[in-house]
């Protein structure tokens, strides 16, 4: 029989990995609360045309990548491949917005794409993402970069790149648009078969190309400066100089567009660690789309977000960054009744809030020291039968092996004196 493996492309997280998941979405917790921001979890599995209205018939991850099936009663269902589209699908069906004016909300899960794997890109990843629903201001799009950028310095990533660009309205969008096929139809020969077929359903994407022929052709492309409207210009021009009160250092890429279809005026995305990650080095992406709470079935509201890959940033942490595990407790037991002294003792200890293991079975003192010493406790409790009619049980500590003989109730203190 040949041997069980997960899917290509997706990973188990084991559990000497986890300190720094924890660490990693601890920090994230934190900032964003402090944010005012609030967690929502939605289903992995949704319904396929949340994706395809929300996400875009021609892009590459509705087109290529997105894992959809039909299930057993026939039903037209997709796992998430970004977490955008529903929280706007939660935020309107359980009617947020009747709860407050503006409504900030962040989730970290797993998303899925059929992508080829590489390092930092997987077909099941983990992102962590914020949303702010209800504000038109540039202050928002600020504050949003803002705390994004702060978070990965608070993880110490340091050497980052902002970039920022504004994609316009959409009623701007088609003049744009033109201009972009215009220019690239020109340039058939060098484009990729994909960027071809762009050029009548998505010429923005050329842009966006990976291949290198593209990126060239695309060097002299029709600068989207000269189609935004005054008031997406005026929104563009606040967003920079606010950006300075958050701290951010920023370069304006006018040529950057995004992989998904609901962008309007601000994108962005951090990039850093690049010798690490090579291609990958997009470590979060995010944007406004003033048009996705509509095109989802609500009324106009203006909404900006962002997207981090977990893996990513973890491929960049350092060694020290992670959460700290607990030193743990070994409960011994000797002698008649051992066993139930060990599960008595180790119920008090667990009530104080100590990491406790216990032997599960009768067995030789030395054999259970054996035990404690491989799941590198630094006290045992050694629960013996004479200590037992004195109330009492044996501490050891076990870097030097000293020993001194407690009473219960003055355990919690003297096992805490040795940690
Ligand atoms: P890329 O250009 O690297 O494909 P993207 O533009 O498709 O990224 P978004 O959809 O904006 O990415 O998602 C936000 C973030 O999620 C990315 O910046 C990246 O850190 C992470 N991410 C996206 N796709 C993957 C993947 N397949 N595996 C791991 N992380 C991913
Ligand atoms: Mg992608």
């Amino acid at each position: 029989m040949s041997k069980l493996r997960c899917v290509k492309g997706m990973h188990d997280i084991l559990p000497e990995d986890m300190p720094k998941w924890h660490y990693l979405e601890n920090c994230y917790r934190n900032l964003v609360s402090d944010y005012g921001y609030e967690e929502i979890r939605t289903p992995i599995l949704e319904s396929l045309d949340l994706f395809v209205r929300g996400i875009g018939e021609s892009t590459d991850i509705v087109e290529k990548e997105m894992y959809a099936f039909e299930d057993k009663g026939n039903a037209k269902l997709a796992l998430r491949p970004e977490g955008t589209a529903s929280v706007i699908r939660a935020f309107l069906q359980n009617n947020l917005e009747a709860l407050t004016p503006v409504s900030k909300l962040y989730y970290i899960g797993p998303m899925f794409r059929r992508e080829r794997p590489a390092r930092g890109r997987y077909r099941q990843f983990y992102q962590a993402g914020a949303e702010l629903i209800g504000i038109e201001d540039a202050t928002a799009d600020a504050e949003l970069i803002g705390m994004a950028v702060t978070f990965v310095k608070t993880l110490g990533i340091q050497n980052v790149n902002v970039q920022i660009n504004s994609l316009g309205d959409p009623e701007t969008r088609p003049a744009y648009r033109n201009a972009l096929v215009q220019f690239f139809s020109k340039k058939k020969e060098q484009l990729c078969n994909d960027c071809v077929r762009r050029l009548d359903t998505n010429p923005l994407r050329i842009l966006d190309c990976k291949v290198e022929a593209c990126s060239i052709a695309a060097q002299e492309a029709p600068n989207v400066f000269d189609y935004l409207s005054d008031d997406a210009h005026s929104h563009f021009s606040d967003l920079q100089q606010l950006l300075s009160l958050h701290d951010v250092n920023f370069t304006v890429v006018p040529t950057m567009v995004r992989g998904l279809d609901y962008y309007t005026r601000t994108i962005f995305e951090i990039q850093g660690g690049a010798d690490i990650l090579g291609a990958q080095s997009t470590i979060v992406g995010g944007g406004r789309y003033n048009g996705l709470v509509k095109q989802l079935g609500g009324r106009n509201t203006p909404t900006i977000g962002f997207a981090f890959g977990i893996e990513r940033l973890l491929l960049l942490l350092g060694d020290n960054a992670k959460e700290s595990v607990k030193p743990t407790v070994f409960v011994a037991g000797v002698g008649e009744g051992g066993l139930e002294r060990t599960i008595r003792v180790s119920r008090q200890l667990r009530n104080c809030n100590f990491k406790v293991e216990a032997p599960y079975k009768n067995g030789s003192l030395r054999s259970q020291l054996k035990r404690a010493d491989k799941s590198s406790a630094v006290v045992a409790v050694i629960a013996g039968a004479d200590e037992a009619l004195q109330n009492a049980v044996t501490i050891r500590n076990m870097q030097n092996g000293e020993q001194q003989i407690v009473p219960l109730d003055e355990l919690e203190p003297k096992i805490r004196e040795l940690m």
